[in-house]
């Protein structure tokens, strides 16, 4: 069968000019292979950095002798991430962990203004950053951030899903939703980032939650484009993650909100379909996979609890993409 083509997704041509407007995003600059193995700058600021990945092998973790009330906490995650994943996958953690240091910060409102993740934040200097009032709900996203960031031996910072360079930095809001995502899971804990939480979990449906965690765990957003390129263009790839972070922008008018979740949905489909089109229960998954997305988009609420975050005015259906394109009859279905 064929591979569904890519010009079903138009991410470009409808907002270059947001592109450009939100955060000196330039597609064609992004889009070239240096994506893919671009080093930062200032290789010899995170060569001293704390968390700068060294090749030791480790098979715990010291924990620092940090303030009661965080230390406890430290533990706790400690503990939780040995249940739940393989020494391999957190060596990252026990790295970092070992000289992390934890803070109170009482003023953040002016830093993080625009950002809704104004609670806490983990810095390369391997320090976490926490509002005092809400810590124990926060420390657990940044000990995620954690366990999840590397400096590499070319100077490539890596944390989770996110990468940076050249000032510009990639992956930021699909490593947030998968952070508050494995906070979900293995904490109980509610994060606000709400909306990329549900696109992470629907990627995961196609890609498998033990791949995904282990990408994550081990910042390995090049796995993971790889994994996707089978799928889609790097081009796509990238503009999927910049329409993620164009939601950001709270200027944005309701129908170009509601065109940039529609193309993250398309995106979405389209790499499923790709994936699974050859498999003969494909039009079964392929119709689950939309229930399961509508059961995500429409079940939850906004921030502040009131109404619900609709992907798109109307619901997922099937014919979002033309299936016949892929030489799928729909109509055998009923007969298989
Ligand atoms: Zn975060």
């Amino acid at each position: 069968m064929n591979k569904i083509t890519d010009t079903t997704i138009d991410f470009v041509n409808y907002k270059n000019a947001i592109l450009n407007k939100m955060c000196g995003y330039n597609p064609e600059r992004i889009i070239k292979d240096e994506y893919r193995n671009h080093a930062y700058e200032d290789k010899l600021f995170y060569e001293m950095s704390a968390i700068y990945r060294d090749d030791q092998y480790r098979e715990s973790c010291v924990i620092p002798n940090l303030d009661k009330e965080f230390k406890e906490l430290v533990e706790t995650f400690v503990k939780t991430m040995e249940a739940n994943f393989d020494k391999e996958d957190l060596q990252n953690m026990y790295r970092n962990i070992e000289t992390l240091d934890i803070k109170f910060f009482n003023e953040f409102k002016k830093i993080f203004s625009k950002d809704r993740n104004n609670l806490g934040t983990y810095t390369s200097e391997n320090l976490i950053k926490l509002k005092r009032k809400v810590y124990e709900d926060v420390i657990f996203h940044e000990l995620l951030h954690t366990a999840s960031t590397k400096v590499d031996q070319e100077g490539v910072y890596s944390s989770g899903f996110k990468r940076s360079y050249n000032k510009i930095m990639l992956g930021k809001y699909l490593n947030e939703g998968y952070t508050d995502l494995l906070m979900k899971r293995l904490f109980k804990k509610y994060g606000p980032y709400k909306y990329e939480v549900l696109i992470v979990e629907a990627l995961e449906k196609i890609i498998g939650k033990e791949k995904m965690q282990k990408l994550y765990l081990n910042g390995d957003s090049v796995g993971l484009i790889a994994e996707l390129e089978q799928y889609t263009l790097i081009n796509n790839i990238v503009l999927f993650d910049c329409a993620l972070s164009f939601l950001q922008n709270n200027d944005l008018t309701q129908e170009e909100i509601d065109h940039l979740r529609k193309q993250i949905v398309i995106f979405l489909l389209i790499i499923f379909i790709n994936k699974n089109k050859d498999k003969e229960s494909f039009l079964d998954d392929y119709t689950n996979y939309i229930s399961f997305l509508n059961s995500l988009f429409f079940t939850v609420k906004n921030r502040n609890g009131e109404k619900n975050i609709t992907l798109m005015s109307e619901q997922i259906t099937e014919d979002l993409i033309d299936l016949s394109e892929l030489g799928i009859k729909k109509d055998l279905k009923k007969t298989s």
